[in-house]
């Protein structure tokens, strides 16, 4: 039970640094707490009031008697209100009107609390401004843009200017809970757009895109260029609303930008990824709501794009949930804590192993061995498989050079390692490569890296010349998850790959439906046609391999064969048939 000292300790220093005004009165009508956003919101001084009858500046009759305005918490005795020792932490919603310093009379609405009992008996709350002089303004009473708050490619307001607009729009709202709203909004694979048409047409398409989204601004207190392809939108509802008005505006924005660009004699399409974040009771600053849109942004790029997420307690979950992930992960290195389990890549003869595929695995001293899809994502995010990722292609290496030593009988087989977006974009990755490959004197020729196809795509132009140099030193390079990205097939015969590996969905769909299968069929003749080999990925039954074998497939991996397994239970006669 909450004895009443107890509630009074803990208020003074919580109460003191909340973002909203709140007021306490005793059982006698006298005020005994108003803190700082108080006295900012309604311009009377703490000790102005403290101290004395509630009536005397705030007026509001309605909060005397104490005990009869207050009302009871439904189903609750009311002479018990008041039981000795007891605090009700139970109360209701509250209107009733205050009177501001300039002396206007301004209606509240708060959650009143009774706390304590007879003459120390109290009740209080948080309270909002709802209606009256002290109101919610918008943004739009600022005074003009000055040139330098101006994007000179879209002629919006820069992001300094939409800051200062926000601040001031979370200042005016009083803490009302979703009174502001941010939308973050982020076009889809700009940068493609950028590196095939070059900058100038860039440039053009985000100015349409920009008046675009002016066209649909509706209600909005503001919409600004944040830099590059990011654009920004203010809502601000004095009744709480701005949650409406921001998801009315995405629906339009989206609606907008579904229509195709015309770029001179070009069509180009877009999409964008929209976080949305709201001010609520304890986040009440520019920059966190700015941050927290950009945190339901980067959840809707996560989802593969074209979509929309709001900020809210489940996102603030998982993104805790990401930084202990995070937070263990940077340790997981130095404690040893990561292996490499390995899987091999047969011909479809279905005996003779040609190479290892190396998987990373996470021995967590808690949870266990944990899979790569639930800390890869936030070793990319946070850049930690730039050093993991370095760690995988060395241990691959040296333990592939391990097993060629044991291998009296001169084993063939190369090592597939994978590598992430983030490792492709780090400018080191080359002398990574030709260290590793020094160090452990493998020959280039038995070490194939493996790139997504949705990471090559991401930025296909500076993806050709980092993989360019990695042929040079002699690598093979293979594109992973072959289907599951938007390649263009112009594109793909630029790349120096040696090797694509159709992703294991399409396999699964072999003997399933006709149509999945004269998917796969084509893309074996298209990568024949290039001059690559085809692995076939995931491959568990032996009618997907007689499929496949049919098609004329030149490699498969997947359960039939092995599932990866740790180093120590490669069968020892790695390089020769598998099951001979
Ligand atoms: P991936 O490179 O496409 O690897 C194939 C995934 O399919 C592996 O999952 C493998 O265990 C699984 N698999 C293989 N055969 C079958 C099958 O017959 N049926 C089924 N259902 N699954 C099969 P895993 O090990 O969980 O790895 C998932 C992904 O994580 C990999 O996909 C790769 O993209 C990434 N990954 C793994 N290790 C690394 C690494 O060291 N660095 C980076 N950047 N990514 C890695
Ligand atoms: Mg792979
Ligand atoms: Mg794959």
């Amino acid at each position: 039970m909450i004895t009443y000292s107890n509630w009074r300790y803990r208020c003074n220093g919580f109460v003191g640094n909340w973002p909203e005004p709140y007021l306490e009165v005793d059982g006698d009508g006298v005020v005994i707490e108003w803190n700082p956003r108080a006295e900012e919101v309604f311009g009377w001084q703490r000790d102005e009031l403290v101290g004395r009858p509630v009536t005397e500046h705030l007026v509001a009759p309605v909060l005397q008697p104490v005990g009869a305005t207050i009302g009871a918490p439904a189903g609750s005795d009311p002479a018990r209100l008041f039981d000795p020792g007891v605090v009700s932490a139970s109360a209701a919603d509250h209107q009733f009107q205050l009177q501001d310093r300039a002396g206007r009379s301004v209606t509240v609405a708060g959650r009143l609390f009774v706390t304590g009992h007879g003459a120390v008996g109290s009740v209080g709350g948080f309270i909002h401004p709802t209606s009256g002089t002290v109101r919610i303004q918008t943004a739009d009473a600022d005074p003009a843009a000055t040139p330098e708050q101006i994007d000179p490619l879209t002629g919006l307001d820069n992001r300094a200017r939409f800051e200062k607009r926000l601040s001031a729009a979370v200042a005016q709202s009083f803490g009302l809970s979703g009174s502001v709203g941010v939308v973050l909004l982020d076009l889809d694979r700009f940068k493609a757009i950028n590196s095939s048409l070059g900058h100038d047409r860039g440039d053009l398409v985000l100015s349409m895109v920009a008046q675009r989204l002016e066209g649909v601004a509706g209600d909005a207190s503001a919409i600004a260029r944040s830099g590059g392809d990011e654009f920004l939108a203010l809502f601000q509802s004095p009744d709480g609303r701005a949650h409406d008005r921001a998801s009315a505006f995405v629906e339009r924005a989206r609606q907008a930008l579904s229509e195709p660009f015309g770029v001179n004699d070009t069509e180009v399409f877009l999409d964008a990824s929209v976080g949305v974040a709201l001010n609520t009771f304890g986040v009440n600053e520019a920059g966190v709501l700015l941050a927290n849109a950009e945190s339901a942004m980067y959840q809707a790029k996560d989802r593969g794009g074209s979509s929309v997420e709001t900020y809210g307690e489940s996102m603030r979950i998982e993104l805790l949930d990401r930084m202990s992930t995070e937070h263990s992960l940077h340790r997981a290195l130095e404690r040893s804590e990561l292996e490499l389990h390995y899987q091999p890549v047969v011909e479809l003869d279905g005996v003779t192993t040609v190479g290892m595929e190396a998987l990373i695995r996470w021995q967590h001293p808690d949870q266990g061995l944990v899979a790569p899809y639930r800390f890869i994502p936030v070793a990319e995010e946070s850049g930690l498989i730039i050093p993991i990722g370095a760690w995988v292609l060395e241990e691959a290496c040296h333990q592939l050079r391990d097993w060629h030593h044991r291998e009296s009988s001169g084993a063939r087989g190369s090592v597939e390692v994978n590598l992430s977006a983030r490792q492709i974009d780090d400018p080191r990755i080359i002398s990574t490569v030709e260290g590793i490959l020094a160090r452990t004197g493998l020959p280039p020729e038995q070490l194939t890296l493996e790139i997504t196809e949705s990471a090559l795509m991401k930025d296909a132009a500076s993806a050709l010349v980092v993989l360019r140099a990695l042929k040079e030193i002699g690598v093979l390079l293979a594109i992973d998850d072959f289907g599951t990205g938007y390649s263009s097939l112009s594109y793909l015969q630029h790349f120096p790959l040696d090797m694509l590996k159709v992703d294991r969905s399409f396999v699964q769909a072999l003997g399933v439906s006709s149509e999945g299968e004269e998917i796969v069929a084509a893309v074996i003749k298209l990568a024949h046609a290039l001059g690559l080999k085809v692995v076939a990925e995931g491959v568990e039954t032996t009618e997907q391999l007689d499929v496949l074998r049919s098609f004329e497939c030149d490699l498969a991996q997947g359960y039939l064969f092995s599932k990866p397994l740790p180093a120590s239970e490669i069968v020892a006669s790695f390089g020769l048939p598998l099951s001979a």
